[in-house]
């Protein structure tokens, strides 16, 4: 019998890497969940290769083994998978699309991706690795961001510019908002955060016990059951 333990540590770093350290499905987050899936069983030649692997959680990886999620739809997914970590990887896979509206996405898998809406601007994919990559995080750090604009400009009126703020943020962390490393990004919040706190309004807020933003954990789940939707 082959076992979880038997798939090499790189191939599992590169698997888990390869998904941001999500489900390939659902989005699932909680580690304990999350495990690996032989996209084309056990048996083939290669059975631990990285293109037979695919990062699940348990509850998607229960309707693959139950035909619910069909092979092909894995096997979709897990190029999608490649191509979002790899923009250069863009091949011709069926027909779907991924739409992002408002910068949220509305759909679920992709070989293409769209950008409509507000953040039709962001028309270049960002480089694998960097916080523009992974759909959740970006938005999160977009809405501290907006947050911290719109109690800077209460603050300061009309003459408010939203330049100086990005442009601070790119001082701190030496890149553009969305192009600051992954590994940065618990940080890159805290830093945000701790400028809405220190905002007039921020201050106010925090003093009568209102909260100044959502928590990452709850947007994520906002955003999740929007996506569910
Ligand atoms: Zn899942």
């Amino acid at each position: 019998m082959i076992r979880t333990k038997d798939i090499p540590l790189r191939t599992k770093k590169l698997i888990i890497q390869e998904a941001a350290g999500l489900c390939g499905f659902c989005g699932e987050i909680d580690v304990a969940t999350l495990e690996f899936h032989h996209i084309h069983g056990k048996s083939v030649p290669d059975p631990h290769s990285q293109e037979n692997l695919i990062y699940v959680c348990k509850n998607c990886h229960g309707k693959i083994t139950a035909g619910q999620i069909s092979e092909a739809d894995v096997v979709l997914q897990k190029r999608i998978l490649i191509y979002k970590g790899n923009p250069n990887a863009k091949t011709a896979v069926g027909a779907r699309i991924l739409n992002f509206i408002g910068g949220v996405n509305t759909g679920t898998i992709a070989n293409e991706v769209h950008f409509h809406g507000k953040s039709s601007k962001k028309q270049v994919p960002t480089p694998p690795g960097s916080i523009g990559a992974d759909a959740i995080k970006r938005n999160y750090l977009k809405h501290l961001i907006d947050r911290y604009h719109e109690f800077a400009k209460a603050e300061k009126g009309e003459s408010y510019k939203y330049v100086i703020f990005y442009q601070a943020i790119k001082r701190s962390y030496g890149a553009k908002w969305d192009m600051i490393p992954l590994h940065l990004f618990e940080d890159a919040c805290a830093y945000i955060q701790s400028r809405i706190d220190k905002t007039v309004l921020g201050k106010n807020r925090k003093a009568h016990g209102q909260g100044n933003y959502s928590s990452f954990l709850d947007y994520y789940e906002k955003y999740v059951s929007r996506e569910n939707s």
